[in-house]
């Protein structure tokens, strides 16, 4: 596999970054992941346009012009033969001494970008058998709305399902409602067909493919609401499911060991997922 650091394409196993990369040091730098559909790459506008207001939020520079990384991710892309899969890009503050603030002589942001490729098939296979969420805390700080590669918080909310025999687990707010999963935008359908999915405020990351599946959801005609909603009013929703640019929409078939509705994945989640992809790769890319 090919990467991308810093200027040169390189074998992963010699893809390397400084010991002295803020990122590697004090995570202070910004991600996007994005999904590669039969060669498309699926709402790379949306992830740019997200990228730069994280890089903004941060006060970081982009580390090449934005042109010139569209060119980058589709060579790592084509280099690595990826047709269906996903590309990582990944900015940090630069090379610096380690200090908290920011450094003093300017540095250059640092760029890496990797691709690797999925199946498509086995995607498919695991949409079909749906997804198992566990909820934990939230303990993030309140600022996840910006895509930063501090992820602990997340890191561990992932294991705590894996231990659990999960796949994801959404973090909850004190007063019971739910935030976001550890790598996923929460979503439930009620009684009469809507779709609800909580407001992008700051308090979640605002989802590429969450404001795709709300086009899709409006070209099939159905109703998206923007609210809280209860980890209860999930457990006994009609179906509930997760979306980002890794799994789409994956359905949710239980939640702390409650079935939803009768614990398999139901047609709403699978038709915006078939519908998803028609629209996304129209979508307009760079
Ligand atoms: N929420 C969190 C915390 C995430 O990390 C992600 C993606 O990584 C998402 C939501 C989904 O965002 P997107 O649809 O842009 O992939």
């Amino acid at each position: 596999r090919i990467a991308y650091v810093n200027g040169r394409y390189a074998n992963h196993s010699d893809a390397m970054v400084h010991v002295e990369d803020r990122g590697y040091q004090l995570a202070d730098g910004v991600y996007e992941v994005c999904e590669i559909s039969r060669g498309f790459i699926i709402d790379m506008k949306g992830h740019l346009d997200r990228l730069d207001r994280s890089l903004r939020e941060l006060r970081m520079d982009w580390p090449v012009e934005r042109g010139a990384l569209e060119f980058i991710m589709r060579e790592v892309i084509r280099r690595n033969h990826v047709h269906n899969g996903m590309v990582y890009l990944q900015v940090t503050r630069g090379v610096a001494p380690r200090d908290h603030a920011f450094p003093t002589t300017p540095v250059r942001s640092a760029l890496v970008v990797t691709a690797k490729r999925m199946d498509p098939k086995a995607a498919a296979k695991k949409a079909e058998k749906g997804m198992t969420v566990i909820t934990v805390p939230e303990n993030r700080w309140e600022r996840v709305d910006i895509k930063t590669i501090g992820l602990l918080p997340n890191v561990l909310a992932r294991q705590a399902a894996v231990d659990a025999g999960a796949q994801e687990a959404w973090f909850v707010d004190p007063d019971g409602t739910v935030k976001e999963g550890a790598s996923t935008n929460a979503w439930i359908v009620t009684a009469d067909g809507g779709l609800v999915t909580r407001p992008a405020d700051f308090g979640i990351l605002r989802g590429i493919t969450r404001a795709t599946v709300m086009k899709v959801a409006d070209d099939l005609g159905l109703k998206v609401e923007e609210r809280a909603f209860s980890v209860e009013e999930a457990q006994s929703a009609r179906e509930a499911f997760v979306t980002s640019a890794t799994s789409v929409v994956m359905p949710v078939v239980s939640i702390d060991g409650k079935p939803v509705a009768n614990g398999h994945p139901g047609t709403v989640a699978r038709s915006l997922r078939e519908a998803f992809f028609a629209i996304a790769e129209k979508s307009p890319s760079c």
